[in-house]
């Protein structure tokens, strides 16, 4: 079992890129704030928990993290989901990393190296104030750069679009300034321990795509394409 770290910003496009690896390479994908608000829709109290401080940008607990990080691996285990998965949103601050190297020794999980996408502020802001998704079949666009036909309606089955809560400038900031202050520093162990790969997100996704390949496909013993 192989595991990768997809790092970076929110808005970087770690969503959008883990989504295309995941179908290369048929790993799981693990992101953590998908799971608060999957879990924040069932009502979870672990999630109802947590909710206040996502709405207000700020991170969870690490506890509570690495709870639900353990709980999915299990899960995943149990289902024979074993040979790769893609961390997303975790580690996000250097007491996760040390969480995180228990959790994969524990778990006999190899970690094959950490990708960084790096893109500039201004641009993340604009990708996340604009971003909005559809309910019903999950496509996702964006106002200023990839807009729906219909104002606010899903090209695809019409669908009123929604925007995630903490998808406002005011909580968007906040985020930014989270991740500058905890998150990044995340980025120098890595760098440290030789796993660090660092990739520049602000173009398209295929070329972003095209890049992160380059670096992941021999970290996976992948060289056919
Ligand atoms: P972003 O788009 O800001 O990267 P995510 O969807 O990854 O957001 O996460 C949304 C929210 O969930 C975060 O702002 C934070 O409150 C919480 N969260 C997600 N992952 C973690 C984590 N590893 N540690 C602490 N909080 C987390």
């Amino acid at each position: 079992m192989q595991a990768l770290i997809l790092f970076g910003p929110p808005g970087s496009g770690k969503g959008t890129q883990a989504a295309r690896l995941v179908e290369r390479y048929g790993w799981a994908h693990l992101a953590t704030g998908d799971m608060f608000r999957e879990a924040l829709s069932r009502n979870d109290p672990v999630a109802v928990e947590a909710q206040d401080l996502m709405k207000a940008g700020r991170l969870v607990p690490d506890e509570l993290v690495g709870r639900m990080v353990r709980a999915k691996l299990q899960q995943l285990k149990n289902e024979g989901r074993w040979d790769g998965i893609i961390f997303d949103g975790y580690p996000r601050n250097v007491a996760q990393v040390g969480h995180l190297d228990a959790i994969l020794t524990e778990c006999g999980i190899a970690l094959a190296g950490v990708v960084a996408l790096e893109v500039e502020d201004e641009l993340l802001v604009k990708r996340l104030a604009g971003r909005c998704s559809c309910p019903t079949c999950g496509k996702t666009y964006n106002i200023h750069f990839d807009p729906p036909r219909t104002a606010g309606r899903c090209d695809t089955d019409g669908s009123t679009l929604v925007c995630r809560l903490d998808d406002n400038e005011q909580t968007i900031r906040e985020r930014l300034r989270v991740y500058r202050e905890q998150t990044r520093p995340v980025i120098e162990v890595y760098r440290g321990r030789g796993q660090l790969a660092v990739v520049p997100g602000s173009d398209g996704p295929q070329p972003v795509f095209e890049r992160l390949t380059a670096i992941v496909d021999p970290w996976t013993g992948r060289h056919d394409r």
